[in-house]
């Protein structure tokens, strides 16, 4: 039996059995799908690459800076300024629509300039993105941009999501800022938490994951989805079978499926919580162009409901490798609540989508060469009040069974690639903290022994 279980090779568990190789900890990893990665895989298809939606690498912690050195190497990647754009009223318009309202029709930009100059900032923590908006940006903001958009991305009433996940994801402005970008394009170096990325020259976003998987001491025990797990017994059950013991689990599983599968004396508790998070599913649709598209953005985002997707990303501007010579491939999203849309309006959406996104292009159908529709299930976390009241408890009372659950999904919030990076080195360091508090000194001494040699 390892110390250990870590559950899931996305991002977040490799980054846990890195770290845990590096403190000389023993652990088997186990994931569900054929392979590592969770997100983080790339398609290959006719001589394409699709990530499962754009995946950037920003890169603000030097520890994970050292990170990508160790597993993947910098020079293994193109350091990129973001070039990105916002599509409304037939204009387009720099990132982010807060600062670059040049462009414009007149009484678009006045309604946000007087909503702005109206905003009533003495509003004390608002409980709602809505309200939150009101109070940074003010109703024109509001009405042009963040409503509409926020709504698209997240397919959830505003009115009842906490702002709790904006945080460093919507760039703050002032009277000076906004003034200054109706009268010019503002340059967009250093704006915003993703205004320059990494990303692989290479094999697409999955290639950090092949090279991460290398650098860890145990293989991934892929097709391995766990279905159960006594908590008492420290036991994981797998649907192959499978059983093993721990004694201390990491699950990077969706939270929701954790609680379901956890069988403790507290179980109807937990089936309760896991049927009260919140999530949103996305529809990444790729396809593949034998013809140049003159636009040189990374993405453009579309908060107008006409267009079905929020986003639309530009394959071949973030990296020739994406794409064979003189084609060009874009991506598009869109969400939905898995739980209030069926499969029928999916699909309809679907093709909406491939139709809304020629026309925009003023691409012909014959020019695609290639189609790729991709689906995410879990991809944003909707922060209710709920989740707010209730999700640190919920972490807190799994952490008294042993049970780690961390990353994006884990730990159900809104976070970046850095920060599974950052979930798998907090949990190995708090591991390692634990294990040296509780094991005997004799056993410490043999520990030693064998971890000079797991050490990477
Ligand atoms: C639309 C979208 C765009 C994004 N864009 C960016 C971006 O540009 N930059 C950025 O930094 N981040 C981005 N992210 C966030 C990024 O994808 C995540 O932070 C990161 O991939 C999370 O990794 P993870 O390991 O926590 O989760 P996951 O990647 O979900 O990994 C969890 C793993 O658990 C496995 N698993 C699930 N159930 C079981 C089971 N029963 N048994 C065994 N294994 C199981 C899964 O198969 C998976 O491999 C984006 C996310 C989304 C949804």
């Amino acid at each position: 039996m390892a110390d250990v279980i870590i559950l899931g090779a996305g991002l977040t568990g490799l980054s846990a059995a890195y770290h845990l190789d590096a403190q000389g900890i023993e652990y088997n990893i186990f994931e569900k799908s054929d392979r590592a990665g969770g997100l983080l895989k790339s398609v290959k298809e006719s001589g394409y690459i699709f990530d499962h939606t754009g995946h950037f690498l920003h890169v603000s912690d030097d520890g994970f800076k050292t990170f990508l050195d160790q597993t993947i190497g910098l020079t293994s990647f193109d350091i990129i300024q973001r070039r990105s754009a916002i599509f409304s009223h037939n204009v387009l318009t720099e990132y982010p629509f807060q600062m670059n309202l040049h462009g414009l029709p007149t009484d678009i930009i006045a309604e946000c300039i007087e909503g702005f100059v109206k905003r009533n900032t003495r509003t004390k923590n608002p409980h709602t993105f809505y309200d939150w908006v009101l109070k940074h940006f003010g109703a024109g903001f509001g009405k042009h941009f963040f409503f509409p958009y926020n709504k698209k991305i997240l397919s959830y009433d505003l009115k009842k999501v906490h702002p709790a996940w904006t945080g460093r994801f919507v760039p703050s402005t002032s009277l000076h800022n906004i003034i200054e970008g109706c009268f010019e394009k503002k340059d967009q170096v250093g704006v915003g938490y993703n205004s320059s990325f990494y990303y692989p020259k290479q094999g697409g976003i999955e290639s950090i994951i092949t090279s991460i998987t290398q650098k860890i001491s145990q293989p991934i025990r892929a097709l391995h989805d766990v279905c159960s797990i006594d908590p008492v017994a420290r036991t994981v059950h797998f649907t192959n079978g499978h059983q093993e013991q721990y004694k201390t689990l990491i699950s990077t599983l969706p939270l929701n499926r954790l609680l379901t599968i956890i069988k403790a004396p507290s179980s109807a508790t937990f089936t309760n919580a896991a049927g009260h998070l919140l999530h949103n599913s996305v529809v990444n649709i790729n396809m593949g162009f034998n013809v140049p598209i003159p636009l040189d953005k990374h993405w453009i985002y579309f908060p107008e409901a006409t267009y079905p997707f929020y986003r639309l990303g530009f394959w071949h501007n973030v990296s020739k490798s994406l794409t064979p010579l003189n084609h060009t491939a874009v991506y598009g999203e869109f969400s939905y609540l898995s739980s209030r849309t069926s499969a029928d309006r999916v699909k309809k959406t679907v093709d909406q989508a491939i139709s809304k996104t020629l026309d925009f292009l003023q691409l012909n159908p014959q020019h695609k060469t290639v189609e790729k529709v991709l689906h995410l299930e879990h991809a944003y976390v909707i922060y209710d009040t709920w989740r707010e009241k209730h999700l640190h408890s919920l972490l807190a009372s799994l952490e008294a069974f042993n049970i780690h659950s961390i990353g994006r999904y884990g730990a159900w919030k809104y976070s970046s690639m850095q920060e599974a990076y950052q979930d798998g080195k907090t949990v190995a360091a708090t591991i390692k903290n634990t294990l040296e508090r509780t094991t005997p000194r004799a056993q410490k001494g043999a520990r030693r022994g064998r971890d000079s040699a797991a050490i990477l």
